[in-house]
């Protein structure tokens, strides 16, 4: 049995099912991100952690002892909402040592505690400030520090980052990913924003209507994704119709260019099929070797600074490719004719 084990976890809400048949074990150490769009019921299962919310059924374990009865006091875990959850009336120290002092910890080692915990967020000037005296960053880096005062088992963190600024978002993630590697504390990080989860996490559950689609390293959500869903929430896509010429070989007919796919499909001869293919396997000109070249108009322009990102209209779809910025070299103008290859060894089919 994995540190914090799911098991069959269920949640309704009347009539309404909005966690199913919900699994999971984080070892512990281990950086866990839900990542799914809004309502998918990603801090219901968060809360039925913390003990907040009760399930309908399933079970809770954390190193092997259920605690899908105990009351959120007695479960050992903390948690961090996404904002203006600090006490307004207590100075930063006095909510950070918080939790420690309904622990029954005494003075000194709370103050103690509380100067570590100031250290570790990197705020040691602040600890007599009131929560309206700082900035959204580091009321949050606040919130982390209250949560881990008491030395919780499981740290539980709700879209922490989101009301916050861009460039402090990523900050913060790094800082954030810095103090859990540090403690070694085992998490689970709720976001909406792939990007966030991709780049935070030891493993990603993606979560789609009450259910966990998949679960698995960033690199496999990314790269194999297990179901249409996950493979057009994470990461962008190009989508492709192709017609089904021999399914058993995997040939397919793209417009007119025939593809072989060199894998088995599930589709019958003659069906149409998505083909789905991340930007980084589409380049701008003719590539040789297991490339499909397609002819097509340079339709959109986006200059992102380091990265331009264009999408040129081919037969069956818009394909986005990114280029690097090079100095010297504008980008190309709207409607230039221009070919793109596709390598077919990395298009997914869905
Ligand atoms: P997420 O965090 O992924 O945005 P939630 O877990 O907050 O999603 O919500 C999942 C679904 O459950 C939503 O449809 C929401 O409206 C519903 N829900 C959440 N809490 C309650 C509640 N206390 N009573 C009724 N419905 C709820
Ligand atoms: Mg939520």
């Amino acid at each position: 049995m994995a540190f914090l084990d799911i098991q069959h976890l269920e949640k309704a809400f009347g009539a309404m099912r909005v966690v199913k048949d919900f699994n999971l074990g984080v070892e512990k150490g281990e950086f866990v991100s839900f990542l799914g769009p809004s309502g998918c019921g990603k801090t219901t299962v968060l809360r039925m952690v913390a003990g907040f919310e009760t399930p309908t059924s399933g079970a809770i374990c954390i190193e092997g002892r259920n605690i899908t009865g105990l009351p959120a006091n007695r479960r050992n875990i903390g948690m961090v909402f996404q904002a203006y959850a600090l006490f307004p009336n207590l100075t930063v120290e006095e909510n950070i040592g918080f939790g420690l002092k309904v622990a029954g910890e005494g003075k000194a080692a709370t103050r103690s505690r509380v100067g570590e915990m100031l250290e570790l967020i990197g705020l040691p000037q602040l600890g007599g400030r009131y929560p309206f005296q700082l900035s959204g960053g580091q009321q949050q880096r606040v919130a982390l520090a209250r949560a881990l005062a008491p030395r919780p088992q499981v740290l539980l963190l709700d879209e922490p980052l989101s009301a916050l600024d861009a460039k402090i978002r990523i900050s913060l993630r790094e800082e954030i990913r810095r103090i859990q590697r540090d403690l070694g504390i085992t998490t689970i990080f709720v976001t909406h924003d792939q990007e966030e989860a991709l780049s935070m996490s030891d493993r990603v559950v993606v979560m789609h209507q009450g259910i966990a689609d998949q679960v698995g390293t960033p690199f496999e959500i990314y790269n194999r994704p297990t179901t249409r869903f996950v493979a057009q929430f994470v990461g962008s896509l190009n989508l492709l119709d192709a017609n089904v010429v021999d399914a058993a070989a995997g040939k397919v007919l793209l417009g007119d260019v025939p593809v072989s796919l060199n894998r088995p499909l599930l589709g019958r001869s003659g069906e149409r099929i998505s083909l789905a293919a991340r930007p980084e396997i589409v380049t701008l000109g003719r590539s040789d070797g297991d490339h499909v070249v397609l002819a097509g108009r340079i339709a959109d322009v986006h200059f992102l600074g380091s990265v331009i990102r264009i999408r040129v209209a081919v037969e069956g779809g818009l394909l986005s490719l990114d280029t690097f910025n090079q100095p010297d070299r504008p980008p190309p103008l709207l409607g230039t004719p221009v070919e793109v290859s596709v390598s077919h060894r990395d298009l997914l089919v869905l």
